[in-house]
């Protein structure tokens, strides 16, 4: 079993949640070890280079990384860090989790727990075919779905969804008008779908999923869908549940996963003390489900949710006046 993990601690609010999330994974006993790698700013300062080569190294070697948030420095010739790892280990499901927790500023504080499956390489994020003429006046953009991305990612939802006991997975498409691209992905995910009798599985039209998700988010279960759709969708769901501070993503390649929190390196509290660690530590959550530890990370995730009903030194983002240390204490004590 693979017990080393390569750990970037980031920057911004980044040191602060991974210090606390760690102290939480130590008191778990899970025999961990850390590598310890840079990336983002804080590489960038020391080396003068964004991804340095022995990060990428540690993260192939392990296979498995957690990762606090990287500012994306403004301005030309800069590439999101996310965007370049996503690419170089071909990280193709992000796979969001959108559980309702309770004393969170949620209208849906019970009920929903769903999980949002994207696709991460293709569609109107490849960077592919998109240019500006030369006169400025007209701006295009060719996006690829193929029948290679769409079956595995389509796949990888439907193997979560009975890995985890979950009962249906809704295909997200818009095939009425994208009738090549997203007709092309909604052909494969039928002919996936009809390989998994024991789950079932339902087609919405995107901008229906998205008035049925804020109407009655309970009947969901597992959504799959294309790169574009997947991102607003999955940004819709954290909303619903709660905001950013409780909402963890991984990126699962076939050689390769990255877990965690969805925010960003949230540069006007970093240094404070003060954010949320929840985030990450349900990305920690995530990862070990993906180790196969299933009943170290249900155990985690009950020990946030208990310290949460109890609203214990949690932290402002929550309406509370803890800091980052002192909500880790409290989930170490529910541990
Ligand atoms: P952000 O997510 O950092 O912050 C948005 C708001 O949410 C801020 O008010 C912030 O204080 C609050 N917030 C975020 N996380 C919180 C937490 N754990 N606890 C309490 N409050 C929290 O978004 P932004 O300000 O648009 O982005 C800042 C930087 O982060 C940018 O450089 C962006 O590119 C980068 N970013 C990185 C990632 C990543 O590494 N995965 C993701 C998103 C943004």
């Amino acid at each position: 079993m693979n017990n080393t993990i390569a750990v970037i601690r980031g920057d911004g609010i980044g040191p602060e949640i991974m210090d606390a999330t760690l102290r939480v994974l130590d008191a778990m006993k899970l025999g961990l070890q850390y590598d310890f790698v840079e990336a983002g700013l804080a590489a960038y300062e020391k080396d003068g280079e964004l991804l340095p080569q022995a990060t990428l190294d540690a993260i192939a070697k392990h296979r498995i990384a957690l990762k606090s948030p990287l500012t994306t420095p403004v301005g030309e010739g800069f590439s999101s860090i996310n965007v370049l790892l996503r690419r170089k280990f071909d990280l193709y499901a992000n796979v969001r989790p959108a559980i309702s927790f309770p004393n969170t500023r949620s209208r849906f504080p019970e009920n929903v727990d769903l999980i949002t499956v994207r696709e991460n390489t293709e569609g109107a994020y490849a960077g592919e075919g998109q240019q500006v003429s030369e006169d400025g006046a007209t701006a295009t953009l060719v996006q690829k779905v193929t029948r290679k991305g769409s079956e595995r990612i389509v796949r990888y939802a439907f193997d979560l969804a009975r890995r985890n006991g979950r009962k249906k997975v809704t295909v997200v498409h818009k095939a009425n008008i994208l009738k090549s691209t997203s007709g092309l992905f909604l052909k494969v995910a039928r002919e996936v779908a009809a390989q998994y009798p024991d789950i079932a599985c339902n087609e919405l039209i995107v901008d229906n999923c998205c008035m049925q998700l804020v109407m009655k988010p309970e009947q969901f279960d597992v959504i799959v869908t294309t790169n574009l759709f997947g991102d607003i969708i999955s940004d819709l769901c954290a909303g619903l549940v709660g905001g950013l501070g409780l909402a963890p993503g991984a990126n699962i390649g076939a050689d390769a996963a990255i877990f965690e929190a969805v925010h960003g390196s949230a540069p006007d509290i970093a240094g404070k003390g003060i954010a949320n660690p929840c985030a990450l530590l349900l990305g920690a959550a995530q990862m070990l489900d993906h180790l196969a530890r299933t009943d170290e990370a249900d155990r985690l995730r009950h020990a946030i949710r208990a310290t949460l009903e109890a609203r214990d030194r949690v932290t402002p983002d929550l309406g509370g006046s803890g800091t980052t240390a002192t909500f880790a204490d409290a989930i170490i004590e529910r541990l």
